[in-house]
């Protein structure tokens, strides 16, 4: 099979033009990459988000665009204020002041992608203008025409089925003998109407690209070296891994792992596509390769950590040897959309942490739910994740984990549903300590 390499750059490493040059240089050197995924310059979506939300004076809003507009022309005057394209991030730039003028008189969700996406779209105008600077031939491609999705914005799904269709049709004749650049984050929906993946999605978009080229490597260009034993601002002694596999990974992802949005790996899994993260900013120091084997299978591999958790306990003394309670709660989380992530019984409670938080948690949920039995929440409390393999075959792995705990209140203990985590919910006040005597205690130097 000819290889074929799809590289996602994030808002870091597109910050400016010097930045913008190390990623040419990292596909320059690699003919393999046939398809550059952007995302949008490091700020530039928060100060969309803002001016999308309706929610500033006149004054705010020119000071939001000034920003904005700063970042846009620092690139352009680094590239010597190419006529044609400055024309063109103007035009955008007027559009993005005539559109955030609408949402302040009246926000829709519509408007809201439509405002956003456009960061992603000035960041590729700008990066093949660069490429061809440097000599390298290149190509802008609107992701749009191939990344349909349905129409929940803000959050959209894309269709894969479309997507697989349309990069036959319309991207791949695109590659004979130049890279092609797109834009992560962004969809259109069936409409035409521009749609967004969700924060931090253009992970997300580079991965289903990948998946429906068949792509045989994805690399996302970030400011970390790769994957991490543990939040490095965390714990000092926090150190890259150089291979992890699809399982670990995934579990790293959705407990609280900042470096990929959880969502990637799906396709990678799907298609068996090797997944590679590094720093555009030393791409000599290597970087964390998630395949779907490793060389290696530690027992113990990562810690991970997401804060802000609520734990709820719902009780029902008449649970006791009554069926459909179980059931009943969960028809009630799963008609409000609610995911819960971990959960433990008792004899007449059950205990769970949803997923998005207490936010989810409305007065609805809450009424509907003490119809059933007595409601307690907890909130201000984390949840680690130890990460490994075969977890649920090595004796005594309770005593190791929980000597480094001795001194903390579990409040719930995850194990044995899966052979790569090992999760507990403790006091946030306690995480960081926490975190730093495991690490200490499991995965030393
Ligand atoms: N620009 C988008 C964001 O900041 C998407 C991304 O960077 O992945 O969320
Ligand atoms: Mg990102």
């Amino acid at each position: 099979m000819s290889q074929l390499t799809v590289a996602k750059f994030g808002g870091t490493s597109v910050v400016d033009a010097y930045a913008m040059h190390r990623c040419a240089t990292i596909l320059e050197q690699n003919p393999d990459t046939r398809l550059a995924v952007l995302s949008a310059s490091s700020g530039v979506t928060n100060i969309l988000v803002a001016l999308a939300s309706g929610e500033n004076q006149p004054s705010a809003r020119a000071t939001l665009l000034q920003q904005l507009t700063d970042i846009q022309q620092g690139i352009l005057n680094s590239l010597d204020k190419p006529e044609t394209l400055t024309r063109h991030i103007e035009d955008i730039l007027i559009h993005i002041k005539e559109l955030a003028d609408s949402a302040a008189i009246s926000p829709t969700k519509a408007l809201h992608d439509e405002i956003v996406a456009q960061g992603e779209l000035m960041s590729t105008r700008l990066f093949v203008e660069l490429l061809r600077h440097r000599g390298t031939p290149a190509v802008w491609f609107d992701v749009r025409k191939v990344m349909r999705t349905d129409d929940r914005f803000s959050r959209a799904t894309p269709d894969m089925a479309t997507l697989q269709a349309e990069v036959e049709k319309e991207l791949k004749p695109l590659f004979d003998n130049q890279l092609v650049v797109t834009q992560g984050f962004i969809g259109a929906a069936q409409d035409g109407r521009t749609t967004t993946l969700g924060r931090g999605g253009s992970d997300f978009s580079a991965a289903l690209l990948a998946e429906a080229l068949e792509a045989t490597a994805v690399q996302i260009w970030t400011d970390v070296a790769g994957i991490y034993t543990t939040d490095p601002r965390l714990v000092s002694g926090a150190r890259p891994l150089s291979e992890i596999s699809f399982s670990e990974a995934s579990e790293m992802a959705t407990f609280g792992a900042k470096v990929l949005h959880p969502a990637t790996l799906q396709p990678a899994v799907r298609k068996q596509i090797p997944v590679f993260v590094g720093s555009s900013k030393e791409p000599q120091a290597g970087g964390t390769w998630i395949r779907n084997s490793t060389e290696s299978q530690p027992l113990f591999r990562a810690l991970a950590l997401r804060r802000n958790q609520v734990l709820l306990t719902l009780t029902n003394q008449s649970m006791f040897q009554v069926h459909g309670f179980l059931a009943e709660v969960f028809g009630i989380l799963a008609k409000h959309k609610i995911s819960v992530d971990l959960i433990t019984t008792s004899v007449i409670s059950v205990s769970l942490t949803l997923d998005s938080g207490a936010e989810s948690l409305t007065d609805e949920v809450r009424a509907e739910l003490d119809k059933h039995c007595h409601l307690q929440v907890e909130e201000g409390l984390a949840l680690v994740a130890l990460i490994g393999n075969r977890m649920n075959e090595v004796n005594g792995i309770g005593t190791q984990v929980f000597k480094a705990l001795a001194e903390v209140n579990v409040r719930m203990i995850c194990y044995g549903a899966s052979s790569h985590n090992l999760c507990f919910l403790i006091p946030e006040d306690n995480a960081e300590q926490v975190l730093n005597d495991l690490h200490a205690e499991l995965l030393p130097e």
